[in-house]
């Protein structure tokens, strides 16, 4: 029964998105989910990036922070700054739902995924933690990635890459404790990535510790690459 609950909230909150007034995620304002004036206000990334973590870099060679501290995993690309709008719509998503919301934003990954021309035989969203996902009940880069997935035409396996240890929270730690906090977390089915160029899709990259934790699993299994992909990144590496 218990576990009913969290199903059907989730349906009601489908169901309310459809009834209700839509109100921009971004700044709160009636008639849309995502308006133009916040459309407006992204910073999209662009090229010229670092080959490695994606941050706008555009110099011969690695970034500074990457020439120090390689990320572990083929390569990082975010669409844009984890910042204003896109930082209320992103916390929108995650304890509301909010299905047309995540809608909206896909539509800026697709672009993105253009920007970077990147490839994939298969998408898979870095899963989140069970026990956080039961409490809060949604997962975003699950709702980010099938939004995404669906407008490109692209392979999606929610459940080729599981979750098998939770991990305390990740907040205000630095690179190298979250790098030790989730390391050995994640588990692949390697009859699903073995031999496969995977992308493993999420809401923001801030240290890239939870991509390379989903990567080393994926590697494991047999993946021939894995790349990250963000809607947004924090400005720097921290
Ligand atoms: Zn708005
Ligand atoms: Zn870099």
């Amino acid at each position: 029964m218990a576990y009913l609950l969290p199903w059907l909230v989730r349906r009601l909150e489908e169901a309310l998105d459809l009834l209700l007034p839509p109100r921009c995620a971004g700044c709160g304002r009636p008639g849309a989910w995502w308006c133009a004036a916040c459309a407006q206000a992204v910073a999209p990334i662009q090229p010229p990036v670092c080959f490695a973590c994606g941050a706008p870099w555009d110099r011969e060679g690695p970034c500074p922070g990457c020439r120090e501290d390689p990320p572990a995993l083929d390569g990082i690309r975010s669409c844009c700054l984890y910042a204003g709008p896109i930082r209320r719509a992103l916390h929108q998503i995650k304890f509301h739902g909010r299905f047309a919301v995540a809608q909206a934003l896909a539509s800026l990954m697709a672009e993105g995924w253009s920007r970077f021309s990147l490839e994939a035989d298969l998408v898979l969203p870095a899963p989140a933690a069970p026990a956080r996902q039961r409490e809060r009940g949604y997962n975003q880069a699950a709702l980010l990635a099938r939004a995404m997935a669906a407008r490109l035409g692209l392979p999606l396996e929610e459940t080729a890459l599981r979750r098998i240890r939770g991990a305390p929270s990740q907040v205000g730690l630095s690179r190298a404790a979250r790098r030790e906090n989730v390391r050995e977390a994640f588990q692949a089915d390697p009859q699903r990535v073995d031999g496969r160029r995977v992308v493993v899709v999420d809401d923001v990259c801030t240290t890239g510790a939870t991509l390379e934790a989903c990567a080393a699993a994926l590697y494991r299994a047999g993946a021939r690459s894995v790349w990250g992909f963000t809607l947004a990144r924090t400005p720097r590496w921290v």
